[in-house]
């Protein structure tokens, strides 16, 4: 199931309420009213459940709280729904929002234009004007525009199936070890106990884990979990969760402090950022001023100093330092949120680059070396680490597969997606191709460094092609393993590499003790007759199954039970569905 997390932006009284609850029938006005008083662990957030997966939307109440919202659950906000009132257009507000979004990383959204029913059609067309105007080089410049009135439900419907593909199309996101929960309220319950919610960022966390409580390192122990108030047994990033403590008291927790695995991160009283400054500013913050910094649900005062040039500018990127008031528990990647006190205006924001106070030590051309390099590795790094498994992957399949051309494309893509995202994996594949490091000739992928062994004993080849032939030709009516053998040991080596190369698949037959092997092709015409016959969610028996395929039961069971295992089906009691997610393209 995916989860997707949604931030509504807007000005105020441009109807962002009034939308979460036409698409989720939830008020979160009045959510706010039952956390003041205590009633419900209900999580601030509305949400909207669909058989594809799940998405949380954040609406803030008001202005100041808005942006503590934001920040607090940033890194587990995928996109944005930009709310504006057709009868208001875009304002300050709708702006200062959107800024930071931006600030804060966000990349995906959809825009929604509210309140169709108060204006008519030549005002919308005016409308869409100001809003392509304003998104214009902006990660919304392509977003759809959909035309709403919360009050009808006009357009509502559509903007719920855009949203939902919006779920399917979020990639997988690799997950550190360490979790990472900043919490945003904390109550009892009586015959509870001790409750902390927040949206986990990074990291799983599970019941009965160890938490520290930082700044003061308490500890606890995880009793129970809930993501939209069902008990779960684990969370995962991006979640909005509730979790319940044991051995700590209620005053040992406050809104701000971090759970974390216990010695996971180290405290500091220094940063390294990234400085995104923003546009039309009425001021800038003077040298040395002491600066309001936002991030997870902490607030903190430090003074800011700019390392790569003299003076900050309005709309620069700058490298600088905070030297924090106190110590604070932070991850090197969090987003923060930068603002002068009085008055209270944000003026920037970015990245956490580093968060060692052993920096300081560095003389300052070291330390900018040190910075530079650390603010383009994000996203190359990350790929050049998965580029080097993927390598890795291939030179195994040719020390296995001496006379294969190559590795199927497609097998290869699933190997590679065992270790990133199908995202990744695409981009991974272009990007090494593009640098030359492998080659792609037909449906197959080698090393451009890899020579394929000629040497190969001619008996071995006429082996290979005559085992392989058997197989194809059997479909699902698959001969036996010691016939197609024929205890020959060209034909055993044969085998072998043809199961290696992915395009035999031996599956353990009712007894346990013997193969049944069938070709790789077999499979995948199974996949679509499938597919075809019993699209999803539709079910199909045992019988129905044997019936499509045209086998026997003695091979039907094996079959299912390996489509099963490899989640090309899903079985509920004797029923069995395709599953909806198509690893292979
Ligand atoms: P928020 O401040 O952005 O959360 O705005 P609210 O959701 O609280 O809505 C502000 C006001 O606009 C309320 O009085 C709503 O009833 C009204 N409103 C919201 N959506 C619509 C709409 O589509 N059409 C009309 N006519 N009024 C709306
Ligand atoms: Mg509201």
């Amino acid at each position: 199931m995916q989860q997707l997390t949604i931030g509504v932006l807007g000005h105020v009284d441009h109807g962002k309420t009034a939308l979460v609850k036409a698409l989720t029938g939830t008020d979160t006005d009045r959510l706010e009213e039952e956390k003041r008083r205590g009633l419900s662990i209900v999580l601030g957030f509305a949400y909207l459940e669909h058989d594809q997966g799940s998405i949380d939307f954040i609406d803030a109440p008001g202005h100041e709280d808005f942006i503590r919202t934001m920040i607090s659950g940033a890194t587990g906000i995928d996109a944005v729904l930009l709310v504006i009132a057709a009868d208001d257009g875009i304002k300050p507000q709708t702006r200062e929002h959107f800024a930071i979004a931006q600030l804060l990383g966000i990349k995906q959204g959809l825009i929604v234009v509210n309140k169709s029913d108060l204006v008519d059609s030549s005002a919308l067309a005016v409308i869409r004007e100001e809003i392509t105007e304003a998104m214009r080089g902006t990660f919304l410049e392509q977003a759809p525009i959909h035309v709403v009135s919360a009050k009808t439900g006009d357009g509502i419907e559509a903007l719920t199936q855009d949203l939902i593909s919006t779920i399917l199309s979020k990639p997988h996101k690799a997950s550190a070890d360490t979790f990472y929960l900043p919490l945003d309220r904390v109550f009892t319950i009586d015959g509870i106990g001790t409750v902390g919610t927040g949206t986990l960022r990074n990291g799983v966390i599970r019941c009965e884990d160890e938490v520290q409580v930082m700044p003061s390192a308490a500890t606890a122990t995880v009793r129970e979990i809930q993501v939209h108030n069902q008990k779960v047994t684990q969370a995962s990033p991006g979640q909005r969760v509730a979790v319940n403590l044991r051995g700590i008291k209620r005053e040992q927790l406050q809104r701000g402090n971090v759970l974390i695995r216990p010695d996971s991160i180290q405290e500091t009283t220094c940063l390294h950022a990234r400085l995104q400054v923003l546009d039309d500013l009425p001021r800038l913050p003077k040298r040395n001023e002491l600066v309001r910094l936002l991030f997870g649900t902490a607030e903190i005062l430090a003074k800011m100093r700019v390392l790569d040039s003299t003076e900050i500018e309005q709309g620069a990127e700058v490298l600088v330092q905070f030297r924090c008031r106190e110590a604070i528990v932070v991850s090197t990647g969090e987003y923060y949120i930068a603002r002068t006190s009085s008055p209270a205006m944000t003026f920037g924001g970015g990245e956490i680059l580093d968060t060692s106070e052993q920096l300081l030590q560095l003389p300052k051309d070291a330390l900018l070396g040190h910075l530079q390099k650390l603010e383009h590795a994000d996203a190359e790094t990350k790929i050049d680490g998965l580029s080097k498994q993927a390598l890795l992957r291939l030179a195994e399949f040719h020390a296995a597969n001496p006379t294969a051309v190559g590795q199927d494309l497609d097998l290869f893509r699933t190997a590679c997606l065992e270790f990133a995202s199908a995202e990744n994996v695409a981009y991974l594949i272009r990007q090494l191709g593009d640098s030359g490091k492998i080659d792609i000739i037909d449906n197959a992928v080698r090393l451009s460094t890899f020579n394929r062994d000629d040497s190969v004993d001619p008996t071995d080849r006429v082996a290979i092609a005559a085992v392989e032939q058997a197989f194809r030709d059997g479909g699902t009516v698959t001969p036996s393993l010691d016939e197609v053998l024929d205890d020959d040991p060209a034909r055993k080596r044969a085998f072998q590499t043809l199961k290696e190369a992915g395009k035999l698949v031996a599956i353990k037959d009712h007894s346990g003790s013997k193969f049944l092997v069938f070709h790789q092709d077999t499979i995948d015409a199974i996949r679509k007759r499938l597919a075809a016959a019993y699209p999803p969610p539709s079910h199909f028996t045992v019988s129905e199954f044997r019936v499509l395929t045209g086998s026997t039961r003695k091979y039907v069971i094996p079959m299912l039970e390996y489509l099963d295992r490899n989640r090309i089906t899903i079985r509920q009691g004797n029923n069995r569905s395709l599953s909806r997610i198509e690893i292979r393209n």
